[in-house]
């Protein structure tokens, strides 16, 4: 039995409350391996499960984070031995399991990836889920035949977790990029990042009733759902494809088939929480070798368990950019 510190969510009459908590490891759920966690990092999912808003967490109190990375004190599965260095993500971490913002996780095996050649503990979780999604939906255009040559790429959401590290990877790979933000100062951060323009969220917000819009794109990817992904479906060229990972504005959408059957859009849904951990480690790997960011560094903010909680503050007032590692040293 080890005690450790967790951030505490619970919930209340007309509310929540967050605290940080002395647990021990004999409260953690059983699981195959247990993982002394370095680094988590926050997420929009960890918001609204630090806010007990609906649709991730049902069981309060409750320690949020759905990202984890640190070494394995104990293992009963023969993938796993004391001392590898691993990463899990997804499936129901920091949902109903404690997840990363406490200082221990235990988990099943099959929820875990080994820290890949080439990632350190750290930026593995400057990418975390956020990062580790946006080249999901980089993989899967390029599935679709996405290539540089085709034409501007729109990102949306650009200065958010998924959206920075989507143009960072769009850029490494030579894809000219239009991002969408509702930052106006962030636009020298957009461009650091590799985007060759940055335009107003609005410019893609207001709802309009014609069912095509004049072609502007390539190909998109979206992280924000709503009217703004309804007028990149709208605005991609013929061919073009749209990867869609989020909900921050809206999960509904609203098209006609119109854009499918005249200019044979494709809609390409990405998820990263069920994703089989074969497939995630074959991600992870590229991430850490040919994929590998310099830029990581740059756009990731470090906090501690005692900062979290400000942190949700700073998603929810729209006040963050890029990615917050929080760190258990
Ligand atoms: P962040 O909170 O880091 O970023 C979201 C960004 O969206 C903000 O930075 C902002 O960017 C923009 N935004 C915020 N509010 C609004 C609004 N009302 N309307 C339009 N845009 C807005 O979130 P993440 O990047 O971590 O996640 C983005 C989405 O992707 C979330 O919905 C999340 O749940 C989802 N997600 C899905 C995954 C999957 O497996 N499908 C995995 C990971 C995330 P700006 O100011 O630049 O416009």
């Amino acid at each position: 039995m080890t005690a450790f510190n967790a951030f505490w969510v619970e919930k209340t009459d007309d509310g929540f409350t967050h605290s940080i908590v002395e647990r021990s490891t004999d409260d953690l759920p059983e699981g195959e391996v247990l993982i002394k966690v370095a680094y988590s990092s926050i997420n929009y999912k960890d918001a609204l499960s630090a806010r007990c808003l609906p649709g991730i967490t049902r069981k309060y109190p409750h320690t949020p984070g759905i990202d984890a990375a640190g070494s394995v004190v104990s293992s009963s599965s023969p993938d796993f031995k004391e001392g590898d260095e691993v990463i899990c993500i997804g499936f129901d971490l920091g949902m109903n399991t404690p997840g990363g913002f406490g200082e221990y996780i235990q988990v099943p095996a099959g929820w875990i990836t080994p820290l890949p050649v080439g990632l350190k503990l750290r930026e593995s979780m400057v990418l975390g889920t956020a990062g580790f999604t946006a080249a999901l939906c980089v993989e899967k255009l390029e599935r679709m035949g996405a290539a540089p040559s085709d034409g501007p790429v729109i990102v949306t959401g650009a200065t958010g977790g998924v959206g920075s590290v989507a143009v960072a990877l769009l850029a490494r790979a030579g894809y000219e990029i239009t991002a969408s933000s509702g930052k106006a100062g962030k636009t020298e951060y957009l461009k650091s990042l590799g985007a060759a323009n940055v335009i107003g969220r609005d410019e893609l917000q207001e709802e309009s009733s014609r069912p095509m819009l004049a072609t502007s794109y390539a190909h998109g990817l979206d992280t924000v759902g709503g009217s703004i992904l309804s007028n990149v479906i709208k605005s991609l060229n013929y061919g073009g494809s749209v990867a869609i990972c989020g909900l921050v504005a809206s999960p509904a959408f609203q098209t006609t088939v119109l854009p499918f059957i005249l200019r044979g859009v494709n809609v390409l849904g990405i998820d990263s929480v069920e994703l089989p951990v074969d497939q995630k480690t074959a991600t992870w790997n590229r991430l850490a070798s040919d994929w590998k960011l310099d830029s990581l560094d740059d756009m990731a903010q470090e906090i501690h368990l005692e900062g979290i909680s400000e942190a949700v503050d700073q998603i929810f007032a729209g006040q963050i950019s890029g990615r917050t590692l929080v760190s258990h040293n």
